[in-house]
């Protein structure tokens, strides 16, 4: 790992023993061993390749604002895209961001350019990148729908540029939940639009999210995936489970699918509510809940 580490010095900011639960929503998870921030594209290229050389593993963050990263951290390098990869250029009605540029800042940014397609994110709290991999979307639209490209590195040092179609994007899920690669771009397809209707359309969804989420908590965003035909908040509620506690973690009172960090919470903590809604939901409706949230690092 020394060597390691000093390898990586070359090629961009390395930290080491940095505690994971700064950079996630949720405000859990374990130590990564080693947190590396890389200074562009090549050498984020390169990086790869001496962390697959050296066989030691590693995962990448955005927000990490759809991750349960597990109380003993990760054995490895966790990468995270910074300032480098916060960038933004216009050509024609297609907006290109860095993979690190904040999903947010970017539909308001399309708003501004009276720019149509972008509106569903605007209270999506994740990255550009975290957005591609898990297809994020509300409000019945996602990023399938707007996306041109997405830039990838692949794990072997590869720079290619993949297509929507290439990415086979369904509900929350993308090709590259699979596969081991980084985004560290992607292009958006939009439509000319009225700013001042795109702003109405963009507070509207802003004050329904408001009212039926807890916004103000810690959390992640919907922990489970809606089974096909169903919403997975209807299903927990109807067993009672708004309200449930365990630790520190307790299942919104506000939105049965949201589990809120009360301010101690422990990952063992939210995988015993994870658990706890998993079995009540399959002896009640015989539906096995699948999780929305990726679970990461080591118990
Ligand atoms: C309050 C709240 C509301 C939310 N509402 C919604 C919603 O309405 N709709 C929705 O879809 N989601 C929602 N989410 C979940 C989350 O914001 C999205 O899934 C978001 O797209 C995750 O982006 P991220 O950058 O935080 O990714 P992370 O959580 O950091 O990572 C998610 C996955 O993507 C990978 N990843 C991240 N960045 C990259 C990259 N550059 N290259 C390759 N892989 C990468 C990670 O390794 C991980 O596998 C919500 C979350 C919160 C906290």
């Amino acid at each position: 790992m020394p060597s390691l580490v000093s390898r990586l010095s070359h090629y961009g900011t390395v930290r080491e023993h940095v505690p994971l639960a700064r950079y996630t929503t949720w405000k859990i998870g374990g130590p990564a061993d080693i947190w590396f921030e890389p200074a562009g594209t090549e050498a984020l290229a390169v990086a790869l390749q001496y962390i697959r050389e050296a066989h030691v593993p590693w995962m990448i963050i955005g927000k990490g604002s759809n991750m349960l990263i597990l109380d003993g951290g990760f054995r490895g390098v966790v990468i995270h895209l910074g300032e480098p990869f916060v960038t933004l250029r216009k050509e024609g009605a297609t907006l290109i961001a860095g993979g690190a540029y904040p999903l947010v800042r970017l539909a308001y940014d399309a708003v501004r350019r009276g720019l149509s397609g972008l509106t569903y994110a605007g209270g999506i709290p994740g990255s550009v990148g975290g957005a591609v991999v898990m297809n994020a979307g509300a409000h019945g639209q996602d990023t399938s729908r707007v996306l041109s490209y997405a830039r990838i590195v692949w794990e072997d040092g590869r720079v290619e540029i993949l297509r929507r179609e290439a990415l086979e994007m369904t509900y929350r899920t993308t090709r590259l939940q699979r596969e081991r690669g980084v985004v560290v771009e992607a292009a958006f397809d939009l439509t000319p639009g009225d700013e001042q209707s795109l702003r109405k359309e963009m507070n509207t969804l802003k004050t329904h999210r408001l009212r039926t989420q807890p916004l103000q908590e810690a959390c992640a965003g919907s922990v489970f995936r809606n089974p096909p035909g169903d919403y997975a908040a209807r299903l927990i509620e109807a067993c009672g489970l708004k309200g449930t506690h365990h630790g520190g973690a307790q299942i919104s009172e506000l939105h049965a699918n949201f589990i809120i960090n009360r301010g101690a919470a422990r990952a063992s903590d939210v995988l015993h509510l994870i658990h706890t809604v998993q079995s009540c939901v399959k002896e009640r409706f015989g539906i096995e809940l699948k999780t929305e949230v990726l679970v990461m690092g080591e118990g």
